[in-house]
């Protein structure tokens, strides 16, 4: 990506004003003088820059404040809502998700757009992206990709869900065509991860894994607070290997967790047609259901306890289609883990996230990384 050079002093007055910003965003309604007690800035310089960040449309005055102490009114200042919106993709197998996202995180646009065999898919993301925009002041775009990045060149390597030849370009072609707008590629799991930090229900939580079991099992790490992608192929939880004797994966590795414990694999197993069915089974005490899921849960749990053992997460939370199962597989794999690891109670739970974790995470990433400080 071109950057332009810019000087020192450019660089300060960017950061104070994202500074700026953020804080706006954060508070909901502030005014000029706490901007300035909070960030140690002058007040002219908290002055010139919330200007322009109403000339910008990014903020607006949002009404009148009583100081108790001087007796003056002050204005105050909230984060305009529709200045600005992010576009989450979430590339999948079968189709593009796209979620349109205004500056406070409302979902404000979502669209599915079929990926039809033999078709160009940087063309079906350009589309999805067209629709997604419309209208709309475009920030910045995160497309969410099931595989392994190359971090450095923004380039998809490889991918047992996607036909990589074709999705390796996705990055360039988009960044070509909006090229005013922030772009970013990242593996979907990391993006689910980020979600979770962000909008999930743990409370200034710097380390956790998320684990994403759909259509494929992918793990999302976070670390100090950030996505650990590693040479770009971290978190592939999937292909881990709980069988050295099972199966051969298209990965090339043989017994990968996926072939048990993805969604698909869980409901041949189980020969069921959809999720729905196979709870019906369980809810109806079928044994042959219950032992296919706690066989599910047990390779789950020595998967999980392989994390635990690397990286001792603060949390690891499952999210995806999975959560359907509720307790029937969330209990035998706690009582499994704890059977199994050195830390027992090691905090397994469901993600509580609605909607799509992928673009939600990819939204909030994109603006992370425009209004940096
Ligand atoms: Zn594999």
């Amino acid at each position: 990506m071109l950057e332009v050079l810019k000087s020192s002093q450019q660089l300060i007055k960017e950061s104070n004003m994202h500074l700026v910003f953020r804080l706006i965003h954060k508070h909901g309604c502030i005014s000029r003088a706490d901007i300035k007690k909070i960030t140690g800035l002058s007040a002219t310089t908290v002055s010139s820059l919330v200007e322009e960040l109403i000339a910008d449309g990014l903020v607006e005055e949002c009404g009148i404040k009583d100081s108790s102490t001087s007796g003056r009114k002050a204005v105050l200042l909230q984060v305009c809502a529709d200045g600005g919106y992010f576009v989450g993709l979430d590339i999948r197998k079968n189709q593009i998700i796209a979620d349109v996202f205004a500056l406070d995180f409302t979902s404000v646009f979502h669209t599915e757009v079929p990926v039809v065999p033999g078709q160009n898919l940087a063309m079906g993301i350009l589309h999805a992206i067209g629709m997604a925009s419309r209208d709309r002041r475009i920030l910045g775009v995160t497309i969410g990709v099931p595989g392994v990045i190359d971090t450095k060149n923004n380039r998809l390597l490889s991918s047992t869900v996607l036909n990589a030849e074709d999705a390796a370009d996705v990055y360039q072609t988009v960044f070509e065509a909006m090229p005013d707008v922030r772009v970013i590629l990242k593996n979907n799991s990391g993006l689910v991860a980020y979600a979770e930090k962000e909008f999930g229900t743990h409370e200034q939580v710097k380390n956790l894994v998320s684990i994403d079991i759909d259509d494929g099992v992918g793990a999302g790490i976070l670390i100090d607070g950030k996505i650990y992608d590693g040479g770009g192929m971290a978190g592939e939880f999937g292909h881990m290997s709980v069988d050295f004797n099972g199966k051969r994966c298209q990965c090339g590795n043989y017994g990968c967790l996926e072939l048990v414990a993805s969604i698909p694999a869980i409901l041949r197993k189980t020969n069921c047609f959809s999720m729905s069915e196979l709870l019906s089974y369980l809810e109806s005490g079928d044994k042959k259901a219950e032992e296919a899921i706690s066989d599910t849960a047990k390779v789950l749990a020595f998967g999980i306890n392989n994390i635990v053992n690397l990286i001792d997460p603060e949390f690891i939370v499952v999210g995806g289609p999975i959560r359907a199962l509720g307790d029937y597989l969330l209990a035998p794999l706690k009582k499994c883990f704890d059977e199994i690891s050195l830390i027992k109670n090691k905090y397994i739970k469901y993600s509580v996230l609605e909607g799509n974790p992928v673009t939600l995470g990819g939204a909030k990433f994109v603006f992370d990384s425009i209004f940096d400080v």
